[in-house]
């Protein structure tokens, strides 16, 4: 067993941070005060790489590996969690359907634009009454001449505002819950797909959360994603690897303000001394410390399972739960830690947690993780 990550994995890390400090944290405030990242921004990471990470060179992409693409997101997520998931979203839960479930000409279409950003992805499977239980989703979909017709609405769909590349979720019967639902790759400027707007949110106030009504829409037969009635597996399969990423962003958040936290607490003094000296503030490290390194281990080891082809659906779901709860934990101490600076929006600390709690809540929620960990133990 090898604990150390590879030459490539260092390399990759290495220039990452680099570009991370150079061109990504001097932003991350702004990004959060004007809702959005600027497309100047987007486009130097699309020159990265880091749109395509894992996709195949054929395809446009980088040809990296799952644990290149957790540490890309990790190290971005440290300095802007908005621009983490802004990767994570559109790599896991747009390329990677379309990567393990599209056929030959789906993915020679859709794959180059989509590993250059020049389209940004996103998947609609959220509807107002079908969240943690999406096989009672009400979006419909009926043959139509040789295509299909799609009605509906979708809400909280993140890099939805870029109106890229969807996999979007609609069923066929709702009688036959999660076996009538199909999954269809559609271009979200298509006439029928309407904006309803950009949500405003606690945290990650940098990327898109968009509401979509969708009426009338016209998608050719070549658009639909495996076969009819094949939507809720690609779902759930998609989900999988998409926690690895959100496990990643956490990850990412947590060292973050954990970097911040150590640094304050070596310089701020009371009392006479540094704070740090003080065993209050020593347990707190040592406590945030252990939940970062445990969040490392889980990810990374969930990330080499998905690429070596192995079951790994427990083990996202374990390092999704456990990195995301640290994530919260870890920016709630590091707030602590700065004492009422830390609640000040000039110091970082603040803002990573607002970023934390959302990774408790999408792509599964904290409960969700625990029934399907919990499951799988008693089946
Ligand atoms: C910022 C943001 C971005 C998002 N991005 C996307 C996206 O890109 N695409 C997309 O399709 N969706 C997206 N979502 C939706 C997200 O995945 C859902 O919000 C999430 O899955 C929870 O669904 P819900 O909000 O309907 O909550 P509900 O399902 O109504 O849950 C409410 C509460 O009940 C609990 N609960 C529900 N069922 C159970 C159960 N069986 N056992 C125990 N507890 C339970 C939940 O854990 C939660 O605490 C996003 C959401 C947000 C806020």
């Amino acid at each position: 067993m090898d604990f150390d990550l590879k030459e490539d994995h260092k390399a990759l890390q290495s220039s990452v941070r680099s570009f991370v400090d150079r061109e990504v944290k001097p932003l991350a405030a702004q990004i959060d005060e004007a809702h959005s990242i600027p497309q100047s921004l987007i486009d130097k990471m699309r020159r990265m790489g880091m749109l395509g990470s894992y996709l195949p060179e054929e395809y446009g992409g980088s040809g990296l590996d799952i644990l290149s693409y957790a540490i890309v997101v990790e190290e971005v997520s440290k300095a802007c969690a908005s621009s983490g998931i802004l990767i994570s979203a559109h790599t896991s839960l747009a390329c990677d359907p379309i990567l393990s479930f599209g056929s030959p000409a789906q993915k020679e279409e859709h794959l180059p634009p989509l590993a250059s950003g020049d389209k940004i992805g996103c998947i609609l499977l959220t509807e107002s009454e079908a969240g943690s239980d999406p096989a009672g989703l009400a979006t419909t979909y009926r043959k139509d001449g040789g295509g299909y017709v799609i009605n509906g609405s979708k809400i909280f769909i993140t890099n939805g505002g870029y109106l890229g590349t969807g996999i979007l979720f609609a069923t066929g019967d709702r009688s036959l819950k999660h076996k009538g639902i199909s999954a269809f790759i559609v271009d979200l400027s298509s006439p029928g797909v309407d904006v309803l707007r950009n949500e405003s949110k606690l945290g990650i106030r940098g990327s898109y959360t968009t509401s979509f009504a969708i009426r009338d829409l016209h998608v050719p037969a070549e658009s639909l994603l495996g076969e009819e009635g094949q939507g809720f597996k690609i779902a759930m399969e998609t989900l999988n690897g998409g926690r690895i990423g959100v496990a990643a962003q956490a990850l990412g958040i947590a060292e973050g303000a954990f970097e911040r936290a150590l640094a304050y607490s070596r310089q701020r003094k009371q009392f006479g001394r540094a704070i740090s000296e003080f065993q209050a503030i020593q347990f707190k490290l040592a406590d945030m410390y252990i939940g970062i390194e445990t969040s490392r281990l889980l990810t990374y080891r969930a990330a080499w399972l998905k690429q070596a082809g192995r079951p790994y659906a427990t083990e996202s779901a374990m390092c999704k739960l456990h990195a995301s709860e640290t994530a919260t934990y870890v920016t709630k101490e590091a707030i602590q830690i700065h004492g009422g600076y830390g609640y000040i929006t000039e110091y970082e600390v603040e803002r990573m947690f607002r970023d934390a709690k959302i990774t408790e809540i999408y792509e599964g929620t904290s409960e969700v993780q625990r029934l399907v960990i919990s499951r799988a133990l008693l089946t």
